[in-house]
């Protein structure tokens, strides 16, 4: 069963650029270039450099991949980092509710 609310489809939620070259979904999953779905959205042929628009990386296969991994893997099979921020209600901003220091 899935039941995680990916804010970077269902709200306008900002995209993310990595310190690496690349455009992510959001700055949770910036530093994932590990995780087992999200790395491939670190692949070299998604790097600005080699893409001309943002779009033309964000409606990539990659990325299609990764947004169908959001909407139909069942919560054990999903990245760690959209568990952890996403699977709250929308409205629910997990960085807002920490306490700062
Ligand atoms: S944590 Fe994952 S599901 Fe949530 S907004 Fe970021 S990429 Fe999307």
């Amino acid at each position: 069963m899935n039941t995680l609310n990916p804010k970077c489809i269902l709200t306008n939620r900002d995209l993310s650029y990595s310190n690496s070259g690349h455009i992510l979904p959001c700055c949770w999953v910036n530093t994932q270039f590990n995780d087992k779905y999200i790395k491939h959205l670190f692949k070299d042929n998604l790097h600005i450099d080699n893409n001309d628009t943002i779009e033309d990386i964000v409606n990539s296969k990659e990325w299609k991949e990764f947004m169908n991994v959001l909407k139909n893997n069942s919560d054990e099979d999903l990245p760690k980092q959209c568990k952890i921020f996403c699977s709250v209600k929308l409205e629910d901003n997990f960085e807002e509710t920490k306490e700062k220091f």
